[in-house]
């Protein structure tokens, strides 16, 4: 656990190996990265098995994300070769714009996806050029701490990328107002969030800020009905709704509401929680006793879950999969109801508990998916192009889908709007948030 002396040694051999990894070549940057990929995927299963210990992560889960380890940094890997300017006509000279690296970049990490997250700011970070320091979660530092090894081992310089396990409010503190340090990448609550922001401000520091959510899951009476209740438990109860992107607002047309509610209850009843390690689990434990106890806050007193799945009793942080339906007469729009299940519906739980809400047309169904300061992601469950358009649009979120639930790919731009962040991570353009142009003028004559 780092103290800010550490902090700060740690911001120094950045610095100086900043210097030599932004004079390194495109060419030999971009092979190191695809070296590091390559040993990444080497030790694909020794990272899953790595994350499956520390956080709980399921099988399948843990390997799909050693693997997206390896595509984001081969992705990266073709970056800095094609990290090109422009060149802008102008009188009397010749004008070219530059890419130029940051410097020292710090990456803070949360606990729900920590390899994965760490390298959506790593990799772009590292082929425009910049060092990098990463602040794992305290619960969750192992996988990042390997990866740094094994970076080593695929020839990257050292310093060039460095793991600063410790606290939030010291290293992480630290890190965020160290003069030394001119970007943060911060993923984690929307509480920190803001306080990161705050401090970057005085600074006038550069953040990108990926956030809390509490996204909508928004279901018309025209969908295909048999995927659309089929996939809902999943949405929100994937890694067991430890997820910013979880569909845990769903929202659906009045008409099919109760025969929805029914068969989602079945299809609830049917999630397989159990050993993570058992490739057959859909959704293995909570991340600590601690988070458990949150969790269990929110559907506590005073609410009897609609339906509820079953999970293993005994040791471990087991809590079955949760559905809590719209007590009658509920009003989301209603700011002064303070019931039980309107801090279920409005507040993001990061476990696996999905509130349900009738709605009655097109325009309300957009005015209750956007009644929230979050604006991560969401869903739309139409057959009607044209509604599945306007409502994509008109939904307040940086990720939806359309007859799907699928929010991140590393090469589409993933971020939030409103208090789920500010700025984009991975997709094409991610290199824009590593670097500042500079304009050049050259006189010709
Ligand atoms: P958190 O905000 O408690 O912590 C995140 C990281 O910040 C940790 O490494 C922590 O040590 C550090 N930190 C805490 N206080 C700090 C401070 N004062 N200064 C600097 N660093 C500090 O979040 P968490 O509980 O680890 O993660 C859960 C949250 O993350 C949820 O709200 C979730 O929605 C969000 N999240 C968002 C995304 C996204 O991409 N938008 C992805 C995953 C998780």
């Amino acid at each position: 656990m780092a103290d800010a002396a550490e902090v700060d040694r740690t911001v120094e051999r950045a610095r100086a190996a900043f210097a030599s990894w932004r004079a390194t070549a495109p060419g030999d940057r971009a092979r190191l990265l695809r070296r590091f990929a390559r040993v990444v995927d080497d030790h694909a299963e020794e990272l899953a098995r790595l994350e499956i210990a520390n956080a709980g992560h399921t099988v399948g889960n843990a390997r799909w994300e050693a693997g997206n380890v390896r595509d984001v940094l081969d992705f990266y890997a073709g970056a800095p070769e094609r990290h090109h300017g422009a060149q802008i006509p102008v009188p009397g000279g010749v004008d070219v714009t530059f890419h130029e690296p940051l410097g020292v970049v710090g990456v803070i990490v949360p606990w729900n996806f920590p390899m994965v997250i760490m390298m959506w700011g790593v990799a772009p970070a590292l082929a425009a050029g910049n060092a990098v320091i990463v602040k794992p979660a305290e619960w969750t530092p192992l996988t990042a701490l390997r990866l740094a090894e094994l970076a080593l081992e695929a020839g990257l310089p050292e310093g060039v990328l460095q793991i600063l396990p410790g606290a939030g409010e010291v290293a992480g503190a630290r890190l965020v107002e160290h003069p030394n340090v001119p970007k943060i990448v911060f993923t984690g609550s929307t509480e920190v969030g803001r306080l990161i922001g705050a401090t970057a401000a005085a600074r006038v520091k550069r953040v990108t800020l990926e956030l809390g959510g509490k996204s909508a899951n928004i279901v018309f009476a025209d969908a295909d009905l048999d995927r659309a209740v089929t996939s809902a438990p999943m949405a929100v109860f994937d890694n067991s709704g430890q997820d910013c992107c979880a569909r845990s607002r769903l929202l659906v047309q009045r008409e099919i509401y109760d025969d929805f509610l029914e068969r989602l209850a079945a299809a609830v009843r049917e999630v397989r929680v159990g050993d993570p390690l058992d490739p057959e689990t859909q959704m293995g434990p909570l991340v600590s006793a601690e988070h458990l106890a949150r969790v269990a806050s929110f559907a506590g007193p005073g609410l009897t879950p609609y339906a509820q799945g079953a999970c293993p009793q005994g040791r471990g942080y087991w809590y079955a999969p949760t559905v809590l339906a719209a007590p009658p007469g509920f009003d989301p729009l209603d700011s002064s109801d303070a019931s039980a299940f309107r801090r279920a519906y409005e507040e993001e739980i990061f476990g696996p508990v999905v509130t349900v809400v009738p709605f009655d047309g097109e325009g309300r169904a957009v005015r209750l998916a956007n009644a929230t300061p979050y604006g991560l992601s969401g869903s739309i469950w139409t057959r009607d192009v044209g509604r599945a358009l306007r409502v994509a649009r008109a939904v307040e979120a940086g990720n939806l889908s359309v007859n799907s639930h699928s929010s991140v790919r590393y090469w589409t731009p993933f971020g939030g709007f409103k208090q789920s962040g500010l700025g984009r991570e991975l997709g094409p353009d991610a290199l824009a948030a590593f670097t500042e142009t500079k304009n050049v003028f050259i006189a010709t004559e």
